[in-house]
C-alpha cells in the first residue's frame, strides 16, 4: 500500500518539529507502507524569500523570483531526509523537477500539466521513503517553476495520483476541515467529511485550509483527502470520493479578502472576459444578472498572490470598463452547500440575515455558493450571523 503525506510549514517550522514528522514517517515505513511525503518550506520561510525580493526590487523578476522561491521548500526535503536517515530508514528527496512535476510557464502560478513520476517509483522499489519539495514543478522548457501559494497540497495530490496511492493525508497544525475558520467563529466545527465539490466550493471563497488546485486535482483524479493534525491529536476531515448521501444545507462559511466586484453592461464581457484569459485569470464569479447587466469578481490571490500584478489587473480591467463599470471592493462572504444555489429558502435566508447589517452589495449566487461583498470591519460578524442561521449544529 503507498501513501502520500504531506506537512504543512508549521508543522515543520524548527528541526525539533522536523524530526517529529520523521518519526511519524518512520513508523509509517515500518508497517511496511510505501511512503511519499510532500514538505512545505518551514515556517514562514516563503513570506521571508517574498520579503527579500522585494527588497532588492520592487517589481521582481518572476523567473527569478521562481528560482527563489523554490529553494525553501528545498530546505525542508533535505533536512526531512537527513533526520530520517537517521532513524535508520532509507530516504531520497527530490525536487519537484527530479519527480517529473511537468507545468506550464506561467511564472508564480504554473498549472500542473502531467506527472511523470519515474524517479519516484524507482525510489518506493528501493524500499526508500521519498520526500519531495512541494509547491514546485518544471516547465516543457526547462524552467523552474512555483504552484501559487499553498501549493505544496497540489503536488501532494498530484503525486498521489500518478502513484496510485491509497490515500493522501494532508497534515498541518489544523485537525480537519471546519464549517467556518475557528479562530473567527467559536461555533465552528469540524467536518467529520465532505465531498469534493463542496471542499472546491469552499476553497474557492477562501477556506485556508486546502489549495483550491489541489481539491480540484483531486477530484478529476478521484483522490480522497484525509485532513489531519500533525501533532498527532485524534480527529480528521475526509474529503470524500462519493458522496454517499449528499448534505443538504449548508456546509460552511467562508470570507476572502480583497475582492472586486464590477457591475457593467452585459454588452461588453466578451472583450471582459478575453482580457483576465490573457492575464490566465479565472473569475471567481463571471454571471449575467438580470436587467442585462453582467457581474464580474475577482479577489487577490487568483492574481498569483502578488500583490502588484492584481493591482494591475483590477486597473486593466478597470480601464476595459471605463464609466460603464460600477465597482464595489471589500471581503466576499459566502456560504456553501450542495443544494445552496437551487433552494429559494436558504437564499432568503440568508438575505434576511444580511438585513440587520447595512448594505445594499450584490448577492450572488454561481455553483453551491451565495455570497456578498461587504465592508472588510463588518466581515467577521456577517459571517458569524450566516454561520449561527445556516449552518446546521449537527454536522
Ligand atoms: N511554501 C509555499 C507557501 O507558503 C507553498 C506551500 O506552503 O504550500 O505558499
Ligand atoms: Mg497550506
Amino acid at each position: 500500500m503507498r501513501v502520500v503525506k504531506k506537512f504543512g510549514g508549521s508543522s515543520l517550522r524548527d528541526t525539533e518539529r522536523v524530526r517529529a514528522v520523521a518519526a511519524h514517517i518512520a513508523k509509517a515505513h515500518s508497517e511496511g507502507k510505501g511512503v511519499v511525503v510532500v514538505v512545505s518550506a518551514m515556517g514562514k520561510t516563503t513570506d521571508e524569500l517574498m520579503r527579500l525580493a522585494h527588497e532588492v526590487s520592487p517589481q521582481p523578476d518572476r523567473r527569478e523570483l521562481d528560482m527563489l522561491l523554490t529553494a525553501g521548500e528545498r530546505i525542508s526535503m533535505a533536512l526531512l531526509a537527513m533526520a530520517v536517515r537517521d532513524l535508520g530508514v532509507p530516504a531520497t528527496s527530490l525536487t519537484g523537477s527530479q519527480c517529473g512535476i511537468i507545468t506550464n510557464d506561467r511564472p508564480g502560478a504554473a498549472r500542473i500539466v502531467e506527472v511523470r513520476p519515474y524517479r519516484v517509483e524507482d525510489a518506493l522499489t528501493a524500499g526508500h521513503v521519498v520526500i519531495v519539495a512541494g509547491f514546485q514543478g518544471v516547465s516543457y522548457r526547462r524552467e523552474v517553476t512555483t504552484l501559487g501559494r499553498g501549493g505544496s497540497d497540489t503536488t501532494a495530490v498530484a503525486l498521489a495520483a500518478a502513484v496510485g496511492a491509497e490515500a493522501c493525508e494532508i497534515y498541518s497544525d489544523i485537525d480537519g476541515v471546519y464549517t467556518a475558520d475557528p479562530r473567527v467563529i467559536i461555533d465552528a466545527h469540524r467536518l467529520s467529511s465532505l465531498s469534493h465539490d463542496e471542499m472546491l466550493e469552499l476553497a474557492r471563497a477562501g477556506a485556508k485550509v486546502l489549495a483550491e488546485d489541489a481539491v480540484a486535482w483531486a477530484r478529476l483524479n478521484r483522490v480522497a483527502l484525509f485532513v489531519r493534525a500533525s501533532d498527532g491529536r485524534p480527529g480528521e476531515t475526509l474529503v470524500r470520493l462519493d458522496p454517499a448521501e449528499p448534505h443538504t444545507g449548508v456546509v460552511g462559511v467562508a470570507c476572502r479578502p480583497d475582492a472586486r466586484l464590477w457591475t457593467y453592461p452585459s454588452g461588453l464581457r466578451t472583450g471582459v472576459l478575453a482580457r483576465l484569459t490573457e492575464a490566465g485569470v479565472t473569475p471567481l464569479i463571471d454571471t449575467v444578472a438580470p436587467g442585462d447587466s453582467a457581474l464580474l469578481l475577482v479577489a487577490r490571490d487568483v492574481a498569483d498572490g502578488v500583490d502588484s500584478l492584481f493591482g494591475s489587473l483590477c486597473d486593466q480591467i478597470q480601464a476595459t470598463l471605463g464609466e460603464a463599470g460600477s465597482l464595489s471592493r471589500g471581503t466576499l462572504v459566502s456560504v456553501v452547500g450542495t443544494s445552496v444555489g437551487r433552494d429559494p429558502h436558504l437564499a432568503a435566508r440568508f438575505d434576511e440575515v444580511l438585513g440587520a447589517f447595512d448594505t445594499d452589495a450584490p448577492r450572488m449566487s454561481q455553483g453551491l455558493t451565495r455570497s456578498v461583498i461587504v465592508d472588510p470591519a463588518q466581515a467577521d460578524a456577517v459571517a458569524t450571523a450566516l454561520h449561527d442561521a445556516l449552518v446546521h449544529k449537527e454536522r
